[in-house]
């Protein structure tokens, strides 16, 4: 049976480590399902003489908002009660996430059928940088950064600007450390544009950084609220009143660096609106195109862990693979079980990646850039086996891009690129094998 083209979209970014979930003292990655965050909130964080104190701040708020009859109804009906604006938060925070899952920006929890105990797996360097840089932050300004008001958060404030900004040329996309990426990453991008044959002249590059949050892109955020005030004008209030009153607050003095802190973008991800189930019409309304979104984060990470020569071209190759999937309707499969289908595309995206940057017509990487190549992905794994967005192990996601080099390096005539159905349906007979357990 085939499954609904909606449900396999939950993954398209880099990987499963959504670490905007991760906590200041705790290391669990992940980003935990849309109602648990306000719930959680209700529960652990927030007390209900907390909630009555977000009741007061809010109503002070709209009572300072011009705005329409039925908005203003809307909003007095949430700031009624305690229950109705934890109520009324919950569901703007879910219809607002829904729609970056089905892009394919974010990721959910649910059951799976992995058995953990099956596979090896330890910790890598990506995860102990990201570690590091997170016990570097003030905990109160971590936790604003993650959970905003109720759970409308700054965290999609800048996910939600990535895809509403305006793509730009790619060698005006300024990307890496003070830019240091740009010109490869843009020539790299063009090149994949190229190279694989699809129709992706419709695709853009953007930065996925923190600079939305500066002092001087208080009108960039104005876009953002408006926009979603036209899709849902009360999680738009939820959304300013959460992002600009910590700004009020000085909690962006507790990132070291402010808006260049590498937590605000350790991530990349690829989305096509056409693509996005039933948040289609949603993404359309606020004029978001078809983009691949490369984190500022990721690339000084790479940079920081001698990888930055070929991690960064890694990355937008792996996102530029989710294109070349999109169009292909590669998401659409047999499995049912949504961690595992997750993990056939985002392990096939590796193999895509590593099939250009590896080939004499792509990146042509040599023997020494290649073995990097081959670490980038490593680095990225993950054993969230049972989360819908696991992108594979450090192991498989290693042999993904080693079975690519291989296929690149077997080629009778090595100035030839396959089709890419071609190299999807050679990879998917290599599947099995690639994802068989490994632990003794
Ligand atoms: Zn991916």
């Amino acid at each position: 049976m085939k499954r609904p083209i909606l449900a396999t979209l939950t993954v398209a970014s880099l990987t499963a480590v959504s670490l905007t979930g991760v906590s200041a003292t705790g290391a669990q990655a992940a980003s935990p399902a849309a109602t648990t965050v306000a719930m959680a909130a209700l529960s652990s964080a927030t007390t209900t003489a907390d909630v009555s104190q977000l009741r007061q701040e809010f109503n002070d708020y709209i009572a300072g908002l011009d705005l329409d009859a039925d908005t203003r109804a809307a909003a007095e009906a949430a700031g009624a009660s305690d229950d109705a604006l934890v109520a009324a938060a919950a569901k703007s925070l879910a219809q607002v996430k829904a729609a970056l899952t089905d892009a394919g920006v974010d990721n959910e929890w649910t059951s799976g059928a992995i058995n953990p105990g099956d596979y090896e797996c330890s910790t890598t360097d990506f995860r102990e940088w990201a570690r590091g840089q997170i016990a570097q932050i003030d905990p109160a300004s971590w936790n604003w950064y993650n959970n905003g008001f109720l759970g409308l958060s700054p965290d999609l404030l800048v996910q939600y600007w990535t895809l509403m900004k305006t793509p730009t040329n790619p060698h005006d996309t300024a990307l890496g450390p003070n830019g240091a990426n740009t010109n490869e990453l843009a020539r790299t991008f063009v090149n994949l544009q190229r190279f694989w044959d699809i129709d992706s002249s419709n695709v853009g590059l953007v930065s996925l950084d923190g600079k939305v949050l500066g002092p001087d892109a208080a009108a960039d955020r104005q876009f953002v609220y408006n926009g979603l005030g036209k899709v849902s004008a009360l999680a738009a209030i939820f959304l300013q009143i959460g992002v600009e009153g910590g700004l009020r607050d000085g909690r962006l003095n507790g990132f070291p660096g402010g808006v260049d802190n590498p937590m605000f973008s350790v991530n990349a991800f690829a989305i096509d609106p056409a693509h996005a189930g039933d948040s289609k019409e949603m993404l359309e309304t606020l004029g978001i195109t078809r983009r691949v979104a490369m984190g500022q984060g990721i690339l000084q990470m790479w940079n920081e862990l001698g990888l930055g020569r070929v991690g960064g071209r890694a990355v937008l190759a792996h996102e530029f693979g989710h294109q070349v999937q999109y169009s292909d309707n590669l998401f659409e499969t047999d499995i049912t079980d949504e961690a595992e289908a997750t993990r056939r595309t985002e392990l096939m995206a590796d193999a895509f990646a590593t099939y250009f940057t590896v080939h004499k017509r792509g990146e042509s990487l040599n023997k020494a850039y290649t073995l990097q190549d081959l670490q980038t992905f490593y680095n990225v794994g993950d054993c969230s086996f049972s989360n819908p967005g696991h992108h594979g192990t450090p192991n498989q996601r290693y042999r993904s891009s080693d079975w690519a080099v291989d296929l690149v390096k077997g080629a009778d005539d090595q100035g030839h690129i396959l089709p890419s159905m071609t190299v999807a349906d050679a990879f998917e007979k290599v599947l099995p094998e690639i994802v068989a357990p490994d632990a003794h």
